[in-house]
């Protein structure tokens, strides 16, 4: 039987209603209107369309985003210093800088810069310490996508065996780690992992996370698995697709998530959800 396709455009329209409700309440009770910063550096095409999306998103739920556009030989102090006069500014709840930064810009010193507080990315070490401590205020946007689609769809992870293929920063780490919060037996893979498709093969949810268009084939999924596809990239008829090959695995896996219109629009979502826990 083939797969459910976990739909993530219906997940984040769902995320976002909540959102609106809670910013409609804010507005109503406390007179607050939640502000996101978008800082962006140079002029990097698919940044600006990140950037616009963003910002369309939150006008959408009653966020009010402001945009900073900086120059690309925009000095690191000059940054800094924007960030600074953001975290001291009331009206701003919430402070986003898109990545990647120009190479003369230390992006670990401009996270590093950004209050905790309003670092709605989670980006900081401060909020990847809270989620090793289960002690989130934000959490990073992609995995929390990928949990809040799991809980719509009540997939409960709690005891299932979770593989999560890549260990970057922003996806495959955290979401290791908001797995393990939640009481999945974790394995982390990675390019060094040897023997892939057997580990995978014992994956009751198989999160992928790894940039290589279509590499996950039946041959890594049990039959009946979860499989979430994270991968944005283009086949070789300049077509987006995930990292998953989801005609074939769509055959053997119980649920999946479909690129585009998956695990995508649940990041946006989640960024929304973000800057309205910056406030309680
Ligand atoms: P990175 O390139 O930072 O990480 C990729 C990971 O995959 C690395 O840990 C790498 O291992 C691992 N990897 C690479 N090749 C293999 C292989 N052959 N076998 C096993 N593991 C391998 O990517 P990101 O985590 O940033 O992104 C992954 C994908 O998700 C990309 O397509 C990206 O565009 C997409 N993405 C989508 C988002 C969304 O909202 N849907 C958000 C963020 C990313 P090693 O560490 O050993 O190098």
């Amino acid at each position: 039987m083939a797969a459910i396709i976990m739909d993530g455009k219906k997940t984040a329209a769902y995320v976002r209603q909540k959102v609106k409700e809670k910013c409609l309440l804010l507005k109503k009770e406390k007179g607050i209107v939640l502000g996101l910063a978008v800082i962006l550096v140079g002029d990097d095409n698919a940044s600006q369309i990140y950037v616009r999306n963003k910002a369309k998103a939150c006008e959408e739920v009653g966020i009010n985003s402001k945009q900073y556009t900086l120059p690309a030989n925009t000095g690191q102090e000059e940054l800094l210093k924007l960030i600074d006069t953001l975290n001291k500014d009331d009206k701003i709840n919430g402070i986003l800088v898109q990545l990647p930064l120009p190479k003369h810009i230390d992006e670990k010193e401009v996270i590093k810069a950004i209050d905790p507080k309003k670092d709605v990315d989670a980006f900081s070490n401060e909020n990847i310490g809270r989620m090793f401590c289960g002690d989130m205020i934000c959490s990073p946007c992609t995995p929390s996508g990928i949990l809040e689609m799991l809980d719509y769809y009540k997939i409960d992870v709690r005891g299932k065996h979770c593989v999560v293929i890549g260990r970057s920063a922003i996806v495959g780490k955290p979401m290791a780690m908001m797995l393990l919060n939640r009481d999945a037996t974790v394995t982390v893979c990675h390019s060094k992992t040897k023997d892939l498709p057997h580990i995978c093969r014992q994956a009751d949810i198989l999160v992928v996370a790894v940039g290589k268009p279509k590499m996950i084939t039946c041959e890594y999924v049990k039959p009946g698995a979860v499989v979430v596809d994270v991968g944005i990239n283009r086949d070789e008829n300049g077509k987006l697709c995930g990292d998953v090959d989801f005609e074939s695995v769509k055959e053997t896996a119980s649920y999946i998530s479909p690129v585009p219109g998956g695990v995508g629009p649940m990041t946006i979502a989640m960024l929304l959800n973000n800057v309205c826990n910056t406030v309680n």
